[in-house]
Order: structure tokens, then sequence, then C-alpha cells
């Protein structure tokens, strides 16, 4: 198998990599484990209990998929051998940031939809994701055992609750789509893009399937009926399904560079590197994003990411665009299951792991010599939970600053920072579960007993007028920026967000400024952006300042600093612009270093803010929750009591769905109290929301408790603190 999986490797045209990815619970690991199967890496008995994917003991424990892992697999299809790489994504909410990366390895998707549960917010969030990545995405009907067992549905109600849910990701795909494919990508049943099955079942067909077979729906409810399952998944095989439709329909590197690379790389596309990143060719410089960051007991750090071109050996150095140094590599290996295979080389177009380089992380490029980085991962959604952490012996602290590090590069959602006051360790994420799987991981898998304490909600401080112009000086007087704190146009701020704008400190803004004005900046003003953080802008409207250039790496610093830590209570700020509007510099650059500027840029930035009616928001969540319609009244009354706003109320036969947006902060102990409100009848779960304003009535009383948790002085600071 190794041999083969190798000599395929070499062979582009016939390389499929493709991820796979749903709403949670829609059956992606159980898919997953059966197509292994099938392929016999792992034995068929064994699959589907032994969920081979979700080798992580966290995730065993908890039965979802966590982290992405992959696994490459030989299928023959039509007498040809082909390797498919594939990757299994997280489908909880609170893991986005790993589908992302996910995505950015392959070049076609699996989209498992629950034949029961339908097209639900997730789908939608994994399809856009691979959309925006220009990843093809395919579509796979799961559970249909249960629409016949369970609802008992005709053939005709069958197809259409089919067409239904193919109609509804189409119609999504045709919105975000890439304008060249928004025809080309529809999933389209008659052309096999759409299969159907059970992944339990371990039965799937399709349309050609069905015609080549003489596979009639009729015999699949008649298997389904006798329950024989089993009967049909001899028939009706389905890895062979899936791994047909993935061969026949998605690109192979070959074909999928051309049009991704200008997508994820901005670098000169007539350059020497980005003709053979295009034309993925194996002769060329080396390039590769790293996607993922696993931890292996004996190896340790393992890199993972996709080879866009060259041929990676065992001992080469390659250049790491984050850490700014050649690392050399230790081994190279290729995964089958939890099992990574060491191989002497890899080639362009695959998916592979590096052991050796310590210092690189989750979206970093690796390159033979410098090259532009590729184009950072989108993140949907942003930390919206903290929760202090300490180790239960205080001689653990140095490793628990290793563990924290090494946790932090491998999962970018993931944010770690000391509170000065207190010296506690934070650790913020994307919801109370992905913290607790951190947790769980520090204390089980890395060895380092911790305490926790209880989740504190992370807000965001904005402003909702522009604040007066406020003259900075420095301590030696030497110094003065000018400058006026505005609220974000409400365009620019939204497409920063959707991942359209990307983040950064820039030198100009050539690529970017006509977009920025399209989204509602004034033109002129566009072409001045400097840096882009966290949702805020900064802006230089300055004109002709002699040494400004010199100071403008401290002026970005002090501006990042003021956004990480607001006026009003020192949480991030956001869709806040910052304006430069005039800077007079020392001559002598003795007199303008950090110590200077950093006050000289801060205070003004504080004090304009302070003044432009500064607010907090918090962080929402859309819950979706379904259960008999006899408990929808006492589920919508919690919801009502949480500061909930119900979206929508459906009922189909005895069940109901709630759909509702419900601050974080009134979130905790929810699990426990809708459990109860419905005797345990409910399914739920949440998706992050954004930021919203904290109703006005609130806002005095969280501004103080927040301040004096913080342990600042209850009542915020004026602007004249700021002089
Ligand atoms: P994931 O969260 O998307 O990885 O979903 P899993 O593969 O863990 O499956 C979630 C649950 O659905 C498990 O209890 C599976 O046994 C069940 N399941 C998965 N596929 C099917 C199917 O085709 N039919 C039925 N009846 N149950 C399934």
């Amino acid at each position: 198998m190794v041999e083969k999986v190798v000599k395929l490797m070499g062979q582009k045209e016939s390389i499929r990599n493709m991820g796979i990815a749903a709403h949670i619970d829609h059956g992606k690991t159980t898919l997953s484990d059966n197509i292994l199967a099938g392929c016999g890496i792992i034995s068929e008995d064994l699959s589907g209990q032994q969920l081979f994917l979700d080798f992580d003991e966290q995730e065993q424990a908890r039965g979802i998929t966590i982290n992405a892992a992959n696994v490459s697999m030989v299928h023959k299809y039509k007498d040809k051998e082909y390797l498919v790489n594939m990757i299994d994504t997280p489908g909880h909410v609170d893991f986005g940031g790993d589908v992302t990366r996910a995505m950015r390895a392959v070049d076609g998707a699996i989209i498992v939809v629950c034949a029961v549960e339908g097209v639900m917010p997730q789908t939608k969030t994994v399809i856009k994701q691979a959309l925006k990545e220009k990843v093809k995405p395919l579509l796979f009907i799961n559970k249909v055992d249960r629409l016949i067992n369970e609802l008992q549905l005709s053939p005709e109600d069958m197809q259409k609750r089919f067409m239904k849910i193919i109609n509804e990701v189409n119609i999504f795909i045709q919105a975000n789509a890439p304008d060249e494919y928004k025809k080309e990508w529809l999933v389209d049943v008659n052309s096999g893009k759409v299969a159907f099955g059970s992944a339990v079942g371990n039965w799937a067909t399709s349309i050609p399937y069905m015609k080549s077979t003489n596979i009639t729906f009729k015999d699949i409810i008649d298997y389904c009926n006798n329950e024989d399952q089993k009967g049909l998944s001899k028939k009706a095989k389905l890895h062979e399904v899936i791994l047909d439709m993935a061969v026949r329909h998605l690109p192979n590197p070959l074909e999928a560079q051309k049009y991704r690379i200008p997508n994820i790389w901005h670098g000169d596309p007539e350059s020497s590197v980005g003709k053979s990143m295009a034309a993925c060719d194996e002769s060329g410089q080396v390039t590769m994003m790293v996607t993922k960051i696993t931890i292996d007991p004996q190896a340790g750090e393992i890199a993972n990411g996709r080879l866009y071109s060259g041929k990676i050996k065992k001992g080469m150095e390659l250049y790491s665009d984050g850490a700014k140094e050649n690392l050399r590599i230790q081994q190279l290996g290729v995964y089958m299951g939890p099992d990574r295979i060491n191989v002497e080389q890899v080639s362009a177009g695959n998916i592979l792991a590096i052991t050796g380089l310590k210092k690189t992380f989750a979206g970093d490029t690796l390159s033979e010599g410098k090259i532009a980085p590729f184009e950072s991962i989108k993140h949907y959604s942003e930390p919206v939970i903290t929760k202090a952490i300490e180790p239960k012996k205080p001689a653990d602290l140095p490793k628990l600053i290793e563990v924290l590090k090494s946790m932090a590069k491998a999962d970018p959602t993931l944010q770690v920072s000391i509170d000065e006051e207190t010296g506690e360790y934070l650790l913020s994420g994307m919801g109370e579960l992905h913290l607790e799987v951190t947790e769980y991981r520090i204390n089980n898998e890395r060895g380092v007993e911790i305490t926790s304490g209880k989740p504190i909600v992370v807000y965001r401080e904005t402003i909702n007028k522009q604040g007066p112009e406020v003259q900075g000086r420095s301590p030696n007087k030497h110094n003065d920026i000018f400058i006026v704190a505005e609220p974000l146009e409400d365009g620019v701020y939204k497409a920063i967000h959707e991942g359209k704008i990307s983040e950064g400190r820039r030198k100009n803004t050539k690529d970017i400024w006509k977009e920025l004005a399209e989204f509602g900046m004034e033109k002129d003003e566009a072409r001045k952006v400097k840096n882009i953080f966290q949702g805020n802008l900064l802006v230089d409207s300055t004109r002709g300042v002699v040494h400004l250039d010199e100071v403008m790496e401290l002026i970005h610093d002090g501006f990042e600093q003021c956004m990480k830590k607001g006026p009003l209570t020192n949480e991030p700020c956001t869709k806040v612009k910052i304006k430069l509007i005039d800077v007079k510099l020392h001559e002598d650059a003795i007199h303008r270093g950090p110590a200077q500027m950093y006050p000289a840029v801060k205070n003004p930035i504080y004090s304009s803010m302070i003044q432009a009616e500064p607010s907090l928001m918090e962080p929402k969540q859309n819950l979706f929750i379904q259960t008999p319609s006899s408990f929808m009244g006492s589920a919508s009354r919690d919801i009502q009591s949480r500061r909930g706003m119900i979206l929508d109320m459906q009922q189909e036969g005895e069940q109901s769905t709630i759909q509702a947006s419900v601050p974080v902060a009134e979130m905790f102990g929810f699990a426990g109290d809708i459990r109860s409100a419905t005797e345990g009848n409910v399914l739920w779960n949440t998706e992050n929301a954004g930021f919203e304003k904290v109703p006005r009535e609130l806002q005095k009383e969280l501004v103080s408790s927040i301040r004096k948790r913080k342990g600042l002085d209850p009542r915020p600071p004026q602007a004249s603190d700021f002089l």
C-alpha cells in the first residue's frame, strides 16, 4: 500500500485532495471511517465503532471531531488507480478556525447533510468557507435509512426531500461561488455530483451509479424495510460511490492550482515561483502552506500542510515566513489513519507531514528561499470567552508556559495573554466547549495539572460618533501627534469580518483601496489606510511629514496596543477608525524612541475615543433548539429569560424547532436548564453570531463591573486623564 501511495504521489493527474465537512452530528466521522474501511485501511467490522479519524482521546470521549486529521487512500476508478488525500474537519462552530485551515489544503469538499434535519446553519458556514477558498463542493445526503425506517416516507416524498436539500444547497452555492464557477459548481444530481446513502449502514448511491448497477430507489427501500442494510452495503458500496464521485468530479492539483493560487497567494504571478505554483510544478522552488500542527508523543510537533510546488526531501532547509529563518526538516511523512509513514520525498500537489520544524505554526508559509507569503487564513469567529488558569503546583509554571505557547501555535483561534495586574494566564477562545477541550488537553495530554477560574465573556469597545482632534505630546515635549477617532463605516467593518479585506500593516493600498471605497470609504481616505487590525483601521492623513517613515512602526505599535485594550474597560476595540492628522517630529532620531513615541500616540487615541461616545458590544450566539412541541413553551420561556430573541419557530409533526439569538453572557448554565425545561427531550447547538451593542440600560453597570474585576477605578476615565 505504502509503495503505491508513494508512486501515485508523483502522478499529478491521479491525485485528488478532498475534505469532508458538515454540521455537527450529520455523520461526517462515520462516513470517513467507512470510506477508509472500504479502502482496506481499517477492518470493516470495526469501522463505525472505531471512529478512525477521531483518534484524539478527547474527541473519542466527546464523540465529536475536533481536529482535522488526514489520510491517504488508493482508489480504482475505471481501471485506473487514484490517490485520494482526505481530510476530516470539525463540525463544531467553536472550532471554525480548523475548518478554514483544512479547506486551504484541499481542492474539493464533500458536504454531508442529514436527510432528516436538512441544511443547517453550520452546513452553510462550511459551504461558504469552502467556496471562499475556491474549493469545489459535492453533496452527500446521509441518514437516508432514517427516512425509510423512522419517517416511512414514500419514494416520491423521499425524492421531494432530496430536491429540497439540493435546491437549498444550490441556492447557497450560486450566491457564494466565485463568478466563473457559479454554474459549473452547482451540485447537479443527474451528473452524479450528489450521492445519497447511509454512512452507518455503509451504503450509498447516485443517479449514475443506479443506472450502471440497476439498483432502484424501490430496492433500497426494500432492503431497509427488511432490515438488511448489510446486504445493501455489498451492492451499493459507500466508499465506491463517494470516491467515484470525488475522482470524477473533483479537480486534480494541476487543474485546481491554476485558479486557486491567484486566490491564496498575492505575489507576482509572472515570477518563476508564481508560475511553478500555478502549474503545480515539482521541478520548481518548494512552496508549502502549513495548515495544521499536531502533536505526536514521540516525534513532538508535526507540521501538516499542502505542498504547492517543488519536491520536499528529508534533511532539506525551508525558510519560514513566520519565524523569519531557515528550519531543517527531520522527517517527512504521509498519513494512513493514525499512522504516519515516513517517506523520502514528497512532490507538489500533495498533503504531507513534517517533523523537526519547531518554530513553524498553523498558517505559516514555508519555502525554498524567501517568497511572498500565502494569504493569511481568515477566521469567521473571534474569541468570545476567557478563563484564567494557573498550575496546581507553582513549580509547573515554566512547563505550562511552554505548553500554552505550543497550543497557541497549533490553534490560532486560541489566544493566550498575561493579566499584568494579577499575573494570571488568560486563555481566550471561541466558546465554553473550546476552552474546556483545551483545558482537558493541558491536564491529560500535556501532563500539567491546572486549575481554572470561571469563564468570562470578552466584550468589545467601540465608539458612536466622531471624537475631537486631540494633540498628543511625547514626554520630552519634542514630538507632537494629532489624532481623530471616528466610527468605522459599517460596510468596511463587515467586509473585514467576512474576510473580503485582509488585515495587516501595509506600505500601500494598491490592492485594496478600490474595494474599501466600494464598501463605503471615501476614495481619498481609502488610499491612505496603513493598518487594518482586529476590525479597526489606521489612516494616515498627514502630508509631507519629514522622518515619518522612521517612526511609522512605533505608531503602528501604539495604535495596535490601544486597539487591544480600549479606554473604557481595557477590552479589545472594534469598528474604530483612527486618523493621523498631523505629526511633528524632532530632527534627531535619538529623541523619538519608543518611550517617547508610544505615549505620544496612545494618549490622543484614548482621549479622542473617550469623547466619541464609547460603548460596549457583546458577543451573541445563534441558538437552534429541537424539542417535542409540548415543550416549546418552556423552552422559549428559558430563552426569553436570557435576554434572548426568538427569530423563528417551526413545527413539523410532533417536533418543533426554535431559532434564537442570545447574548453569550446569558448562556452560562444553559445546557442544564434547557435539559430540565424539556425533561431531557432536546437537541440544541449554537453558532457565534458576531457582536451587538449592549442595551443602553445595562452599559453603565457593566462598564464598572468589568473595571472592578480588572482592578481599575470603577469610574471610566475622562479625556483629561490622558493629557
Ligand atoms: P459527525 O459529528 O458529523 O462526525 O457525525 P458522526 O459520524 O459522529 O455521527 C453522528 C451520529 O449519527 C452518530 O450517532 C452516528 O451513529 C449517527 N449516524 C451517522 N450516519 C448515520 C446514518 O446514515 N444513519 C443513521 N441512522 N445514523 C447515522
